[in-house]
């Protein structure tokens, strides 16, 4: 067994810290997440992130990207959300890449991939629907009509990350109502987010606010056919396949907020006093910060090892979803111990503190929720299905 990591992911660690150290320091990450008007990273932070290969690392070499392995991508999101999970590139590489890689046809991968490598285009993912993200297929409403050489989409999706900024989303739909079941029924469809018929409006919400989220509604949105991404009516059995790299992804994430969380709290148990002496010095303190340390170093093995087996070609359901019930379940318990720890200072929102516990509330139930991956645990388990 090697738990050490290649000096190339220990040199990729570093350059990441340096860069969120020298790019987004405490000072400026408290004003981005207070400015309503700041939904995303900004271009210039964005371009040094680009820079530095960022967003090319899990692009295939000959789409101009470093084609590193997942192992990379979750060394970026943890180290990125240690400091702001909002600014993490774990989607851009975990899902987006990804989709295009495994089921674009090859125009779309040569149309795609290098601007994605490069960082010249957004992208967003348009599966959830106002009646529920859980029962994803049950709820899904949005209909894409075949009219010609377009489809005529029509329908409203709910909660889309950066669909502000994006140029297209990729979006599930409905392509055959009368298929015998849902999960034959529906294609993913790349839609042009400026055609004529969308309205995107943004979302409030209180946590992660340097990532906006959007409600997204189709009136009759023209698609071309050539827009499908992979084969008509397997959309959902195409997105399945990649629901593992985006969990541990946000593992990977969810392991960073509670990292930084827990550094904050550390520091201030040794430099808050309380009768005479450091508020660390209380043992109940001490014990909740090293449940603290425990939690998060077992949360990020659980992730390094799906991660590994995910990157070995080895089957990993059972580990990605433990990966992120576990590791969101402690980024919540690690970010409440903290706000304790931290008292009334903690509710400032002049505070770091505050804002991870926000954001880790989010990962909770997003992209799955823990209920439903303790579900599939279960049925991984030779359980019967519970849903
Ligand atoms: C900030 C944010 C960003 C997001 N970004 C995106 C995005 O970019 N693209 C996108 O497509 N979606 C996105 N989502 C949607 C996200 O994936 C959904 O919120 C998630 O799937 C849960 O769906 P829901 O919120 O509708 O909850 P519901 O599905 O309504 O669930 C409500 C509750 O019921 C429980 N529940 C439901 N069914 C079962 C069951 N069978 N067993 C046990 N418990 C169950 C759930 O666990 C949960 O506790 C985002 C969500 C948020 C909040």
């Amino acid at each position: 067994m090697d738990f050490e990591f290649t000096e190339a992911q220990k040199m990729l660690r570093a350059t990441i810290r340096e860069f969120v150290e020298k790019e987004l320091p405490k000072d400026f990450v408290r004003k981005w997440d207070s400015d309503p008007n700041m939904t995303w990273l900004p271009e210039e932070i964005h371009r040094k992130a680009v820079a530095l290969g960022f967003t090319a690392m899990h692009v295939p070499v000959e789409y101009g990207g470093m084609g590193g392995d997942l192992i990379d991508d979750v060394i970026l999101s943890e180290e990125v959300s240690r400091r702001s999970a909002a600014a993490s590139f774990g989607l851009h590489s975990g899902m987006f890449v990804r989709l295009i890689h495994t089921y674009g046809n090859e125009k779309q991968k040569n149309e795609y991939l290098p601007k994605l490598a490069k960082g010249q285009t957004g992208f967003c993912i348009g599966l959830t629907e106002p009646g529920g993200g859980t029962d994803l297929l049950g709820a899904l409403k949005t209909t894409a009509v075949p009219d010609g050489d377009d489809f005529i989409v029509n329908g409203q999706k709910t909660y889309i990350t950066g669909a502000h900024i994006s140029p297209f989303t990729c979006a599930l739909v409905i392509t055959d109502k009368d298929a015998p079941k849902k999960s034959k029924a529906t294609s993913l469809l790349f839609i042009d987010l400026k055609s004529p018929g969308v309205d995107i409006r943004p979302l409030h919400k209180i946590s992660m606010h340097g990532a906006g989220s959007n409600e997204v509604y189709f009136t009759d949105v023209k698609v071309p056919k050539a827009n499908l991404l992979g084969e008509l009516n397997k959309g959902f059995s195409q997105l399945t396949t990649l629901l593992n790299p985006e969990r541990i992804l946000c593992a990977a994430d969810t392991v960073g907020i509670a990292q930084g969380a827990y550094e904050e709290a550390l520091e201030y148990a040794k430099t808050r006093t309380a009768f005479g002496k450091p508020i660390g010095q209380f043992q109940v303190l001490q014990h909740w910060l090293a449940d603290m340390w425990i939690e998060i170093e077992l949360s990020r093995l659980i992730t390094y090892k799906a991660a590994w087996q995910f990157s070995n070609n080895e089957p990993c359901w059972m580990e990605a979803a433990a990966a992120k019930t576990f590791a969101a379940d402690t980024a919540v318990k690690v970010t409440t111990n903290a706000m304790e720890i931290f008292a009334g200072s903690g509710l400032m929102v002049e505070t770091d503190i505050q804002r991870y516990f926000r954001d880790a509330r989010q990962f909770v139930f997003a992209p799955i929720s823990n209920e439903m991956a303790r579900n599939f645990i279960g049925e991984l388990m030779g359980l019967p299905r519970s849903f």
